[in-house]
């Protein structure tokens, strides 16, 4: 028999990782409270405890990201559901979901109609993470998600039945804006895509090795999917309309010049909480 205290004191592994593992088994196991690392830290534990510990454990030292143990990530207020079919959603692509609801507020504002719906898509949705963050945060938002993967929809479809969504959600199965019929129009369209060089040595460190490999880099230059996003995306912006995307650290200004290509305005650089620049907008005249 183990108790908390003597289990974190007696691991490899970083402190953080350790806490967090440790505190969802207690939460499942014993419904303790994760302030139970602390206030029951002398508390001994069950054997069922300690062996699933020792589980998690062993999978995170040989590097498996703690998202993919636990199963689930946080992101922005939501909670998703992941597994190794989709990339773990990132703190800095919350920028992309306050950046789009601030918008549609500002349209909103602008008709002067609080009530009046808004249309959202989301292109490589993955895990779901923007567009179910965007539909949870903003009512009357309908969003349509895209991705090439079907391991990836069944994810998202799962993601937005949980979180009780599915009545403002659509998923389509396709490349990029491919699946979407002609006519369709969206006040945002958004994307996170596979932005890594191909040969990046990132790809082959940490967490990055277990995800899938489609879903960091688009094989090439990493600028490929954007080629084709700023194109296509023009005739699917409804009027004041946004395109908004995340990028590389170092993609900022060669992403600036394709958007001016395309003829976008306005086109604007968004920070993350690191200071980097990591986000581009633009609007069509
Ligand atoms: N932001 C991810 C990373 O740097 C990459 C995800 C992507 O290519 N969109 O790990």
């Amino acid at each position: 028999m183990k108790s908390i205290k003597e289990l974190l004191n007696s691991t490899s592994l970083n402190k953080i990782d350790a806490r967090v593992l440790l505190g969802h088994l207690i939460e499942v196991h014993l419904c303790w409270p994760k302030s139970a690392l602390i206030s029951k830290d002398t508390d001994e534990l069950p054997d069922q405890v300690i062996k699933a510990w020792h589980e998690y454990e062993r999978r995170r030292l040989e590097g498996e990201p703690v998202a993919y143990i636990l199963g689930f990530k946080s992101f922005y207020n939501i909670d998703l559901q992941v597994a190794p079919g989709v990339l773990i959603p990132r703190p800095e692509t919350e920028l992309l979901v306050e950046i789009a609801i601030a918008h549609i507020q500002q349209i909103s504002n602008i008709e002067n109609n609080l009530n009046s719906s808004s249309k959202i898509l989301d292109l490589g949705t993955g895990s779901g993470a923007i567009a179910l963050a965007l539909a949870h945060n903003v009512p009357n938002a309908y969003v349509t998600a895209v991705d090439i993967s079907p391991d990836a929809l069944k994810i998202a479809q799962s993601n937005s039945q949980l979180l009780g969504l599915s009545d403002r959600l659509e998923f389509r199965h396709g490349s990029w804006l491919e699946p979407l019929q002609a006519s369709s129009q969206f006040d945002v369209i958004v994307s996170n895509p596979p932005y890594i060089k191909s040969g990046d040595p990132h790809l082959r460190e940490g967490d990055l090795r277990f995800e899938p490999t489609n879903a960091l880099t688009d094989h090439e230059d990493g600028l490929s999917p954007y080629k084709i996003i700023f194109n296509q995306s023009k005739a699917h912006l409804a009027p004041r309309g946004l395109l908004l995307v995340e990028h590389g650290y170092d993609q900022s200004q060669i992403l600036k010049q394709l958007l001016e290509l395309e003829g976008y305005e306005d086109i604007q650089t968004h920070f993350d909480l690191a200071g980097i620049s990591r986000a581009l907008s633009a609007k069509l005249s």
